[in-house]
């Protein structure tokens, strides 16, 4: 019996341990301090009533023998598919409903996609990012590479800026970005598409937090973008759209006209997934469906515009300190540089010590985070404005 060895691999991400060690150990020797976290990377309001109705009402119906439901569809239900169909209607893009995969969340699809490729495969990655797409990829085992973000791309690397050069299989992309924030426009995709096309490559689209997108220049989806049907697939979330975090419902997009070597791409993904998935509650596929109906959108806009109130808070207060940062706007995230070239973990002690406010140290989210700092918008309002304030008296 052998283990797969590649996991001794992975370097143990200490990233949000390490912080909570350290804010345990300040409270302690501080028990009076108010400490706010600006590091918060999970949603806090409550679900829209929309959802929770039509999470009763499947409960009720559950609970009838009449209405009683079993296993759900493994690609989903199509009440479900429909309404993401029509959302992505909405963008201007259309969609077959067997193009529609939906699961338990983009964080599980990110990483099981990687069962219908070869471990052979050479995978592009941002630098820095969220860290599941370099540890699954070390997990099979293929080649990782790196496209490397800085102040020089504002964060947002091109086909132009990866490491060296050599065969690309797989191009990772997260736009609105985890942590940077940034977002690509049209014309950045347009060569990440056209570069994938040239290299007979996949992009994998993380498009977690589109709901964030609110400028319709700017794409929300990769089918936004000419040709990008003939390489992508693109992965969605109802976690920071509706508040789905503790609930679990996402959904993939496969395009039927994703092909290589003539074998179909959304074919292969569906009998991965009904291999090996069983689909998601029908309770929650109920309430997912709802956040996506006239009055669900209404309400769970609500809660990011109450989120993205916060962000523009964060970024006004950098803005008017000169502090240089990228997100904020269409994002929850907000990535600053270190004031006067510190580093990351340095920030942090200050940031603590002086002001009492918690954020994350970009050095854990790859190297080119060094050096950078990532402050989030999902906390209480009330809070976000007690931070900034500190912070602001900090660095004037
Ligand atoms: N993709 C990105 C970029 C994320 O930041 C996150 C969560 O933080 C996820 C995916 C996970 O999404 P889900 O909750 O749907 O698994």
């Amino acid at each position: 019996m052998r283990l797969n060895t590649n996991y001794g691999k992975l370097v143990d991400s200490y990233l949000f341990s390490a912080v909570s060690k350290k804010v345990e150990s300040f409270r302690q020797s501080h028990p009076e301090a108010d400490i706010i976290s600006l590091g918060i990377g999970d949603v806090t309001l409550p679900l829209a009533k929309a959802v929770t109705s039509a999470m009763h009402n499947a409960v009720d119906e559950l609970s009838g023998a009449a209405t009683f439901k079993g296993y759900s569809p493994e690609a989903g239900y199509d009440f479900l598919r429909d309404a993401a169909q029509g959302y992505y209607a909405l963008k201007g893009v259309d969609l077959d409903l067997c193009e529609i995969f939906i699961s338990d969340g983009a964080k599980s699809d990110c990483g099981n996609i990687l069962d219908i490729f070869g471990a052979n495969n050479n995978v592009l990655i941002p630098n820095p990012v969220y860290p599941v797409y370099v540890d699954t990829n070390i997990m099979r085992g293929t080649n990782v590479r790196y496209s490397n973000g800085g102040v020089n791309n504002n964060f947002l690397p091109v086909p132009r800026d990866t490491d060296s050069s050599g065969a690309v299989d797989i191009i990772y992309l997260c736009s609105p970005n985890n942590p940077t924030g940034a977002v690509y426009d049209r014309l950045q995709l347009k060569q990440w598409v056209d570069y994938a096309i040239a290299n007979q490559a996949i992009i994998l689209f993380d498009a977690a937090y589109e709901a964030f997108v609110s400028d319709d220049n700017l794409p929300s989806s990769i089918y936004q973008i000419d040709g990008a049907k003939e390489c992508a697939i693109e992965f969605c979330s109802f976690s920071k759209t509706a508040g789905f975090t503790g609930v679990r419902c996402g959904y993939t997009v496969v395009p039927q006209s994703l092909n290589f070597d003539g074998i179909s791409v959304n074919k292969l993904w569906g009998r991965r997934q009904s291999t090996k998935f069983n689909g998601v509650s029908y309770i929650t596929q109920k309430g997912a469906a709802a956040a996506l109906s006239p009055e669900g959108l209404k309400q769970i806009k609500d809660n990011l515009r109450y989120y993205k109130n916060n962000a523009s808070l964060i970024a006004n207060t950098l803005t008017r300190l000169g502090v240089w940062y990228t997100g904020g706007t269409h994002s929850p995230y907000i990535w600053l540089k270190c004031p006067n070239n510190m580093k990351s973990w340095d920030f942090f002690d200050l940031l603590l010590q002086k002001t009492n406010v918690v954020g994350t140290p970009g050095e854990g989210f790859g190297a080119n985070g060094e050096g950078f700092f990532r402050l989030t918008a999902f906390g209480n309002h009330e809070n976000v404005a007690k931070a900034m304030q500190r912070i602001e008296r900090m660095l004037s």
